[in-house]
């Protein structure tokens, strides 16, 4: 199928808003169209003007900086707002469903829900891997609008297999979306490259992890010129702030000093993960974080909060029983955990 048959029947006929600086482009000395104050009275250089509506350099920076291909690349304010997009784009509410794959992000469940979207799910296995099978078989049954694959996944921390999630987006006549969120700490092929030759593939990124920027709302969607343009239409005109833009080029510009960050973080991840590996189940994780299995897990996240440390109760996911998702922190901080869950389980 192709991506305009997938289309919600409102937003294929859509007229989209016009701001002022899409009707003029070009350069001009005075600019009376868009009711913007005449000069800065607070804050930075410009930040009296609208920003970009497609943060076209950050956008470029980014495809400099991560490899991208130019052209299919759109930014969203966190890829929060772009999951949200996809899912107001492709699915009636009411009518349509999304196929997801447990234990993952609980994200894509909320705006499901709030966009008045069905779910359908398919569990990882056991090993947290692709169910191949399984997934086929829910794609036939339910011809779900959009299947999100979290790789890394969260909270499992785990990288899906490359060729599986090639073989399934193939299969899947609906759009496959891959939640990268976490890519630039796995060492393992993002899907990007899939997007090339299937224009139902969007893969997702984001600089709040990796690149240190939760707080500039910044995320990009890589995918067929298609589905950037529905993007493109849909999003608020302006979603990106010009501080957050700024923030994003910023960052992308200091690539080789935040990689050496990421490279620390991962030491670090194993560090904690073969200290852990003494006592616990841990899960291998290509990501910033750890999924540790520790028996009486409610009793130790309470203990750890009590002692000040904040983790994430994970227990109640399908297939995670006893798991508590660690963010690596420093290694003062990882320090101060490992020496909070020793004594835990010495008072036992
Ligand atoms: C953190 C996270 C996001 C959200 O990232 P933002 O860009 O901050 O909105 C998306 N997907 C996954 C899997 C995440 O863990």
């Amino acid at each position: 199928m192709s991506v305009m048959e997938l289309v919600r029947d409102n937003i294929r006929a859509l007229e989209p808003y016009r701001c002022a600086r899409d009707d003029f482009k070009g350069t001009a000395e005075v600019f009376l169209d868009a009711n913007e104050s005449w000069k800065e009275y607070v804050g930075d250089e410009g930040i009296n003007r609208y920003p970009d509506p497609r943060s076209e350099k950050l956008v470029a920076k980014a495809v400099e900086v991560l490899g991208l291909p130019e052209g299919h690349v759109a930014a969203g304010s966190g890829s929060d707002e772009l999951i949200d997009l996809l899912i107001r784009i492709f699915c009636t509410p009411g009518k349509d469903c999304i196929l997801l794959l447990p234990p993952t992000y609980g994200a894509y469940k909320v705006f499901a829900s709030i966009n008045d979207v069905k779910i359908e799910k398919v569990l990882l296995k056991d090993d947290f891997s692709l169910d191949e099978e399984a997934i086929k078989t829910a794609l036939d049954r339910y011809s779900p609008k959009l299947l999100f694959i979290c790789s890394p996944n969260n909270p499992t921390g785990n990288s899906m297999d490359p060729e599986a999630i090639r073989r399934i987006a193939e299969y899947n006549r609906g759009i496959t979306i891959v939640d990268e969120a976490y890519q630039d700490f796995s060492e393992k092929a993002s899907a990007v490259s899939i997007v090339h030759g299937n224009e139902r593939v969007v893969v997702l990124r984001t600089l709040s992890k990796a690149w240190g920027l939760a707080g500039a709302r910044i995320g990009f969607a890589i995918a067929s010129e298609e589905v950037i343009g529905l993007i493109r239409n849909v999003k608020y005109p302006y979603n990106l702030g010009l501080p957050s833009q700024s923030e994003g080029i910023k960052a992308l510009s200091q690539a080789a000093a935040v990689r050496a960050e990421v490279s620390n973080t991962v030491k670090e991840r194993e560090r904690v993960a073969g200290i852990l590996s003494s006592s616990y189940d841990v899960i291998p994780s290509d990501a910033n974080f750890l999924l540790v299995r520790i028996p009486e897990a409610e009793r130790v996240y309470e203990t750890l909060k009590q002692k000040g440390i904040i983790t994430r109760l994970r227990s109640h996911e399908p297939k995670c029983q006893d798991g508590i998702r660690i963010t690596i922190g420093s290694k003062a901080e990882n320090d101060r955990l490992l020496a909070a869950l020793e004594e835990i389980s010495g008072g036992r």
